[in-house]
Parts: structure tokens; sequence; C-alpha cells
């Protein structure tokens, strides 16, 4: 990691980053069930401690996590001790996405209503928690394109209040990008610029169809790009943004090993990388873990990550002033 340089997080899910303490804390306080009442116990049922099988797996784990999100002041909560986490690992500079209906399904909490208490939080952490930070709006694909018609709804009214992105998360295998081109669509017209998970569960086509069909600034993950050589030329020749989240990808099986990584490889294919957690309460990590992990697992040089660490300042959802100060800070 370069000291003295911004460090940011471009690829962090809200609700997969929620304090076992705090999840324990309202569950108790709104008489919820849950399997286990100590965080040590309780720790296997929401962090992945060996290998999943799938995707699918994986994502079963934001269950129990969803479970404290009872109302909208533990929506708040979880957003404040976000921005208090990315703080305390030296954060400079944050994007927290989100699906809202994910997010309130489990405890029938309004859509808009989720949207609005994420940007309330945003908004009183301003000033009191020393980290700036963005909010993105998910489509989660697994509930189709009509209630992916609310979530844009959703993320389009943050617009003002700090949500600037619209991405695309979930069963990337059963819900292709084909189903959400409109989305995004109205997303770039309203402002928003736009992400797409990509290459994860599906291969390099995924990935084509999130440059081509959605117009996706960055993709989430993207790794998959590299099965396929007019995949990788097509993000080169358009400077797409990855954001590679390597231990993610062991907990999800979308790789065997840190060895099998194709982290280096796309970066020496002059693909421009950043590096993030994604869940850091379900893989159980920080965001120096995986800067160690760059470095110890995936053998990359001290020059190789640091340009990741300038391409993530550039790929930010910044303006060119914003850019300035969080570079004039450091
Ligand atoms: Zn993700």
């Amino acid at each position: 990691m370069r000291h003295g340089y911004p460090l940011v997080e471009l690829h962090r899910h809200l609700d997969g980053n929620v304090r076992i303490e705090t999840v324990l804390d309202l569950c108790r306080r709104h008489g919820l069930e849950l399997p286990a009442w100590t965080v040590e116990e309780l720790r296997p049922h929401v962090q992945i401690l060996e290998r999943e099988p799938s995707l699918v797996h994986f994502i079963a784990k934001f269950e129990l996590l969803r479970r404290a999100m009872v109302d909208y002041d533990a929506v708040r909560r979880i957003v404040r001790e976000n921005l208090e986490d990315a703080a305390r690992e030296g954060i400079d500079y944050i994007e927290l996405r989100f699906s809202p209906w994910f997010m309130g399904e489990t405890h029938g909490l309004d859509t808009f209503g989720v949207v609005d208490a994420a940007c309330d939080a945003l908004e009183e952490g301003r000033g009191t928690i020393p980290v700036k930070a963005k909010l993105i709006g998910i489509i989660a694909r697994n509930y189709g394109p009509e209630i992916g018609r609310v979530e844009l709804a959703a993320a389009i009214r943050g617009r003002e209040r700090g949500v600037v992105a619209l991405d695309l998360a979930g069963d990337e295998a059963g819900y292709p990008g084909e189903l959400f081109v409109r989305h995004f669509q109205e997303a770039r017209e309203a402002g928003l610029h736009t992400i797409a998970h990509a290459g994860e569960a599906a291969g390099a086509e995924s990935v084509r169809q999130a440059v081509l069909g959605l117009r996706a600034e960055r993709i989430g993950h993207g790794i998959r790009a590299i099965e396929d050589p007019a995949v990788l030329d097509l993000l080169a020749e358009r400077e797409i943004t990855l954001e590679v989240c390597p231990t993610s990808n062991l907990h999800t099986s979308t790789v065997r090993d840190y060895r099998s990584h194709p982290l280096p490889a796309l970066l020496r294919r002059g693909i421009r990388c950043t590096l993030n957690t994604d869940d850091p309460s379900i893989s159980g990590l920080d965001l120096a873990h995986e800067y160690r992990v760059a470095s110890e697992e995936l053998g990359l040089s001290e020059a190789e990550i640091r340009r990741m660490q300038e391409t993530a300042v550039e790929a930010a959802f910044l303006t060119p002033e914003e850019r300035a100060g969080l570079l004039a800070v450091s």
C-alpha cells in the first residue's frame, strides 16, 4: 500500500459489512430469533470460514445480516458503522453499495425509505466521521426487471443526496444483463454513473454485455474476462476499470486459490484494476488484508499495487474538484 497517497475503496457492500455485535444487539432488542447469542458462536453463521460451493451460497450468508435490518434506525446505524469502520481502516474515500429492496425485504421496509435512511446517515457522518463517502444503488438481478425498476427509481431519488451510481448485482448466471439494458439507459439519462457485477458467476461474454449492452463504466469483479482475449482488448480500449476483490473470489469459488487468481495477468495485460473487499463481514477481512494478499499471495510488485491505488482514485465517482481535494489532503 502506498503511504501518503489516498486510500480508496470502490467496491464494498453496505449490507455485507454489518458488525456481528450489531446483529446480536438489534435482534436481542427486537426479540428476533438467532441461531447463537455470542459473537464467537454466531460467527460461523455469518462468516465464511471454509470454501462455499457457489455464489448463491455466499449470498445466503446475507440472510442473517438482513435479520438485523429491522427499521430505518437500524439502516442508519449500519451506514454509520460502515463509515466508522472505513475511517478506522484508514480509508480516505469509500463508495458503499446496497440494494434497498434486498435490505428492506426481511422486515418489509419501503425501498425509498431505505435509500432515504442511508442518505440521512451519510449526511450525519459528514464532518463527524473522518472519511469521504458516496453511495451506489444496486438493482438485485434475482428480483427481476420489474422490481429492478423500483430500485432504479430509488437510486435516482437519492441522486441529490449522495447516490452517484447504479450497479447490477446478484445471480449473474440466472439473470443476464440483457434484462436490464433499459434500466441502465434511464440511470444514465438521470445523471447516474453505471457499474455492473459481471465475469464472476458467468464468463467473459457477460463482461462484454456489461460493457456494450449496459455501457457500464466500471465492472464489479470482471475477472473472467481473462477467458477471452477479445474481451480483454475491449476493456483496455475503453479504459474500463475492474473492481477486483480477490478473497471474495475464493469464497464464491470463482477462483480455486490465490495462485490461480487472474489479477496479476490482468494488470500485466494493461487492464485497469483496483483492489477491494466486497463483503468484509462475510469474508472476515478489511482492505489492508486484501493489500497483503496482493503482495504476499498474488506476488504483485510494489509498483503494481501503487498503480491500483492510483487507478482507484482516477475511477472514483468524484467531481474533478472532489478528486483534487482528496489528493490535496493526503
Ligand atoms: Zn460485490
